[in-house]
């Protein structure tokens, strides 16, 4: 039994024999020291509280006062050396003071079995010997000093203070005075700090690049991620990785397109989650993956079924739908024959995406629209490299893994309306999209990968066949799509338009006649196509049901009439001709007046013309002073193109222009049903035009019964429904002479 002097160090703890420096800053602390001093031996009990309470414990380090120096902060170093773990029997203070003392006792150590001993020391040593050799910032004399121990007890303490243990556990050691279960738990705490060095080290090989301080959080999280990792918890991003092998392995690819991807899968596993680059690698192969490499619909071949499938979705359209029929049945015979590159040609609403649609869905393939109107960035069609920021592939193969299959209709809208500037020539780019010599192995610059494109099948549309950039239209298949007439319109609307109507608003079927169908299409719609039709058509049925209408009366629900109908005029007058004009709406009937007046010779032109307009006049001007002596001394000339609202250009008027001339001189009017079109020579030619075929259904809608075009133009009539050439005469001439003979025969 013995009293001491107490010290209570909260964040420090002293083994037996080892020795500590502590900074002393309260009085009594420092008091206590400064009287231990003073005593023979400079003995204190050095103790630490028990957990976050006030409590002491029972066990307590007797530690010598080495040495003490007033450091000028006013506070105290002292330099301990731990001699003995110590039983404290009581705490007390002595006197008033608030210095702490204790009664202490010896510990009584246990006794072991000596082998005991020896086996479990030899253990210790190895296990220190395994730590300090993996742990470089622990000196290799320590080995040394701990082969010298005397004792299990000696040993245990000394391995202890220098283990990077927190301070409760160094508590722990220090409180328990049984040096073989020490010796038992320091070979379990090595150990586990073993396995931690050897997993920083694993981290630190991988992130031994660039580790910032800030990347503090990242460090931990890789921590953690390498404990879920030990544990058997695997990271999301190896999932990942195991996934996108499986189904590598199961693509049918070149060799040097899988082993490509096979190294964005390694190089995924090697890029931490944190990293920006792993989500762009992953992005990629969840795309390049996931494309169809070889999945395809099966085609319906079933030529009978396919005619059914697409009469029944479209009134007329022949042309196509045969060119449909046909190439089925060359596939049939050679399954290698190249796909049809057919563009669409035709003025707005007259069925061009929804036949490639019906095509589509008769021949069983998938079905996608691309539209390139306004585009002049290649990069749009072929995708941008990865190294952009935010690259991604081009809409062919953001079309093709949308459809899930590598055979689809690709139908591409408005190839009439590319741009070619300065970021390149997106018509050359679809050329190679499109050529089923190139697109075997399209390659986008996203991909990377050549993509088998020659499955698809595209089917392109234009309004107007001469905005199609010249490389393209070389290697298209044309097929136009015409005005519809009033007569196809009535057959569209009741086969076509109104059944569909009936079925999606769940009706029957309604009474409107005919002559109820054309009044709506003559004098509510002005269209080439049906679409208005459609939409009028669809306003006239919801009111006949929500108002329960008995009688149709189209005026009633429509209101007055918007378009009156295109009328000719009844009593003609000389210097008047019937012109026709091709505009995006479809073909229309125009007006070319002239009059003479007193002057010299001017000549006067209005209506908006364009330059090439004007030069069509002085060419006939000049043609008819030439060969039919027309004099114009003392007069001037006035020309007008009706409307006067709308500008006018193109090379195609010469022929009316000549014979309104013509008329006037002769004061002979040309008859209000006939109409020209065609270029005119200096020397009388009549030369070939655009649009006739579209003129020719303007002047048919219109009332025209006669209508002369150039020669050269007679083989566009082919392609004109018989029918509807039933009530007009169409007269092809070479030359002016023969419609002067015929019109002032
Ligand atoms: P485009 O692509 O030529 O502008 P759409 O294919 O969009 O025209 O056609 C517009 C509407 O007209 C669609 O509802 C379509 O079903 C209908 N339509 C056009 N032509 C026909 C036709 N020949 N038979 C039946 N419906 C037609």
């Amino acid at each position: 039994m013995q009293e001491i002097s107490v010290i209570i160090l909260k964040n420090l703890v002293i083994l037996p024999n080892q020795e500590i420096k502590v900074e002393l800053k309260s009085e009594i602390s420092q008091k206590i020291i400064k009287d231990a001093c003073k005593t023979d031996n400079s003995l204190v009990l050095v103790v630490a509280p028990i957990g976050e309470t006030t409590d002491l414990p029972k066990i307590g380090v007797v530690a010598a006062i080495k040495s003490k120096i007033e450091l000028p902060n006013k506070s105290l170093r002292v330099n301990l050396k731990g001699l003995q773990r110590v039983v404290v029997n009581k705490y007390f203070n002595k006197g008033n003071e608030e210095a702490l003392s204790a009664i202490i006792s010896e510990c009584r150590l246990p006794k072991f079995n000596e082998l005991e001993v020896i086996a479990i020391r030899r253990k210790l040593l190895e296990t220190l010997k395994n730590y300090i050799d993996s742990s470089p910032e622990i000196s290799n004399s320590i080995l040394v000093g701990a082969q010298t121990a005397t004792s299990l007890e000696v040993l245990t303490d000394m391995i202890t203070s220098f283990l990077p243990f927190d301070t409760p556990k160094k508590l722990e050691y220090m409180q328990n005075i049984n040096a073989m279960n020490r010796a038992n738990s320091l070979l379990k705490d090595i150990n586990s700090e073993l396995e931690i060095i050897k997993l920083e080290e694993k981290i630190n090989e991988r992130v031994s690049i660039n580790i910032e301080d800030n990347q503090k959080e990242f460090l931990l999280r890789e921590k953690l991620k390498e404990i879920r990792n030990e544990l058997g918890d695997k990271s999301v991003r190896e999932e990942d990785c195991e996934k996108f092998r499986a189904t590598l392995e199961k693509l049918d690819l070149p060799e040097k397109t899988k082993e490509k991807l096979a190294n964005e899968i390694t190089k995924l596993e090697g890029i931490s989650d944190a990293s920006p680059e792993g989500s762009v690698v992953r992005n990629y192969l969840d795309l390049v993956l996931n494309l169809p490499w070889s999945e395809s619909s099966e085609e319906n071949t079933d030529l009978k079924e396919l005619k059914k499938s697409l009469d029944k979705t479209h009134y007329g359209l022949d042309e196509i739908k045969e060119r449909v029929l046909e190439y089925v049945g060359i596939k049939k015979i050679n399954a290698k024959a190249a796909n049809p590159i057919i563009c669409l040609v035709g003025p707005p609403g007259v069925g061009k995406t929804s036949i490639a649609t019906s095509i589509a869905k008769s021949l069983n393939r998938e079905f996608i629209k691309i539209s390139v109107g306004g585009l002049n960035d290649s990069t749009e069609l072929t995708g941008s490299r990865r190294t952009y920021l935010g690259a991604s592939p081009g809409k062919i193969i953001q079309s093709i893994k949308k459809c899930g299959v590598n055979n689809p209709v690709i139908l591409i809208d408005e190839v009439d309306k590319m741009v070619k500037d300065y970021k390149g020539d997106p018509a050359a780019t679809l050329l190679e999209i499109l050529d089923p010599v190139q697109n075997k192995a399209f390659v986008d610059n996203y991909v990377e990968e050549p993509f088998d494109l020659s499955n698809v099948f595209f089917i392109l549309t234009a309004n107007i066949e001469s905005d199609i950039p010249i490389t393209l239209l070389d290697r298209l298949e044309i097929i136009n799509l015409n005005s519809y007439t009033g007569y196809e319109k009535v057959n569209i609307a009741k086969k076509y338009l109104l059944p569909n109507i009936y079925r999606e608003y769940g009706i029957k079927k309604i009474d409107l006649t005919d002559k109820q169908i054309e009044t709506i299409i003559t004098n509510y719609t002005y269209e080439s196509g049906v679409r208005d039709l459609d939409r009028v058509l669809r306003k006239v049925i919801r009111k006949v049901i929500l108002d329960d209408i008995k009688e149709i009366d189209i005026k009633e629900i429509l209101g007055e009439e918007k378009y009156e109908t295109a009328k000719l005029e009844q009593n003609p007058y000389p210097g008047v001709s019937n012109a026709l004009a091709y505009t995006p709406m479809g073909g229309i009937v125009t007006k070319v007046e002239t009059v003479k007046l007193p002057g010299s010779g001017k000549i006067t032109i209005t209506g908006m013309p364009g330059k090439s307009l004007e030069e069509s006049v002085s060419v006939a001007l000049d043609f008819l002073k030439t060969n039919y002596s027309i004099n114009l001394n003392n007069q001037d000339i006035h020309i007008h193109f009706l409307d006067a609202t709308t500008p006018k250009d193109g090379p195609s008027a010469g022929a009316a222009i000549a014979i309104a001339i013509m008329s006037l001189y002769l004061d002979k009017p040309i008859p209000a049903s006939v109409a020209f079109t065609g270029e005119i020579s200096l020397k009388g030619n009549i030369l070939k035009v655009g649009g006739v075929k579209e003129k020719i259904i303007g002047a048919i809608n219109t009332g025209v019964t006669t209508i002369y075009i150039p020669k050269d133009n007679e083989t566009d009539i082919q392609s004109i429904p018989k029918k509807m050439l039933k009530n007009i005469n169409v007269i092809g001439v070479k030359d002016y002479s023969e419609i002067y003979k015929e019109v002032f025969r």
